[in-house]
């Protein structure tokens, strides 16, 4: 399944940041889905659920996510959002971003020193 593998994806990067900053407890996972990385986010968050509840460190988090509009570039110079009609020249802009989930930000807690 297409949102397994993305589900695992974050909860391996957000786990291996966690412990790269000593993380006692991981409280919240933020990711950016492009709109046109074809997933639904609800199941990739029930599927992160599944995943971190064995996981002592990452039990505790919540996923959050947002999802960001693509951006096309066109031969002649266009930008912007236009998926499939460059809107000043007609032709096929292509696609430079839309298709990445990133995970852009974690809420930890660590021990004091
Ligand atoms: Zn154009």
């Amino acid at each position: 399944m297409h949102e397994f593998g993305i589900a695992y994806d974050i909860y391996a990067t957000a786990r291996k940041a966690a412990l790269e900053r000593k993380a006692r407890e991981v409280r919240s996972v933020h990711v950016e889905f492009g709109e046109m990385a074809m997933v639904n986010p609800e199941q990739v968050a029930f599927l992160y659920g599944t995943l971190v509840e064995d996981d002592p460190l990452m039990k505790d988090s919540t996923l959050t996510w947002s999802v960001v509009a693509p951006l096309t570039r066109c031969s002649c110079g266009y930008e912007g959002s236009e998926r499939f009609v460059c809107p000043r020249c007609g032709k096929l802009p292509e696609l430079v971003r839309g298709r990445e989930v990133t995970v852009t930000h974690m809420e930890i807690e660590v021990d004091d020193e």
